[in-house]
């Protein structure tokens, strides 16, 4: 059977993404602080096994190894001229594990950089920096696009513009939110009903957050209010959720997350019961806990 389209799939109850990318592939060997991105190119072997491992956790959709793949990123590992390759190579792979049944998401993270004033970066060349992203990925073949971990309204804007640039695949976009005396708000400040309003406006087709460093009760409120911030402006529009397994304990200075995957999964439920019909998980998740996502929700006992 081969897939329906993304834009129909996004109605059709739970579509289940997959988890962190980095900590599997640091698990397959690869040593820390190398570039994610370019083993697209350089071993692709590697990227493909994450993909099936978590397509046989139950995944219906994983997301491209292109998280820091645009210009800013790539230039700080010295890739910056290698920005289509890396994109297109990392859409292939995944469509490669996917095959025709399941979706591949094309994945586009932060610049890593401010826009001016606070930082130096113009949003006309930002705007050609993730355009660049996408259209890699699309040349790839990839489902949709996933603009994910972002903090500044500027930034998301800039590329939700972009990827709408290249072609008009669905775009899901994504913020990360902190809990701290004013509520949930992004590294930048911007609160939930400012960001949901924001990606609703631009035209997304699903909204919502990752990553962040909320517990997990704290992601189930933080869910509630990203759902109430769609429904009340009225829009058609799917909400997402792929939160870290918990809040990290720093041992020996590396973040530990100690989330059960059954945990994690029975709080993603309670997640999905808000409105929330996308979901996967960030950092410290892996193909066990998608797979007990998978086990919960599609096989309740
Ligand atoms: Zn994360």
């Amino acid at each position: 059977m081969s897939r329906i389209s993304l834009r129909e799939r996004i109605g059709k109850g739970l579509l289940l993404l997959d988890g962190a990318m980095g900590t599997q592939l640091i698990a397959r060997g690869v040593e820390v602080g190398k570039c994610n991105d370019y083993l697209n190119v350089e071993s692709s072997d590697i990227v493909f096994d994450v993909h099936r491992a978590y397509l046989e956790a139950g995944s219906d959709a994983v997301l491209t190894n292109t998280f820091g793949a645009n210009k800013y990123a790539l230039a700080r590992h010295g890739f910056g001229d290698k920005v289509e390759e890396i994109n297109r190579a990392g859409a292939q792979i995944a469509r490669r594990a996917a095959g025709e049944d399941k979706y591949v998401l094309g994945d586009v993270g932060p610049s890593g950089d401010f826009l001016e004033p606070l930082g130096s970066l113009k949003p006309g060349a930002l705007r050609e920096a993730f355009a660049e992203q996408a259209k890699g990925l699309a040349d790839g073949g990839v489902d949709g696009f996933i603009i994910e971990t972002m903090s500044a309204l500027e930034e998301i804007e800039v590329a939700i513009e972009a990827v709408k640039l290249v072609c008009d695949l669905p775009v899901f976009a994504s913020m990360a939110f902190e809990v701290g005396g004013g509520g949930y708000r992004t590294m930048m400040g911007v609160d939930v009903e400012s960001a949901v309003s924001k990606m609703v406006s631009l035209g997304v087709d699903a909204a919502g957050f990752n990553c962040g460093t909320a517990s997990l009760d704290e992601y189930v409120e933080l869910a509630s209010k990203v759902a109430l911030a769609v429904k009340a402006l009225g829009q058609d529009v799917a909400i997402l959720a792929e939160p870290n397994a918990g809040k990290p304990e720093l041992v020996d200075d590396r973040a530990v997350y100690n989330v059960t995957p059954q945990d994690f999964a029975s709080v993603l439920e309670k997640i999905y019961s808000v409105g929330v019909n996308i979901i996967g998980g960030c950092c410290g998740t892996g193909p066990r806990h998608i797979e007990a996502i998978a086990k919960r929700m599609r096989n309740p006992q």
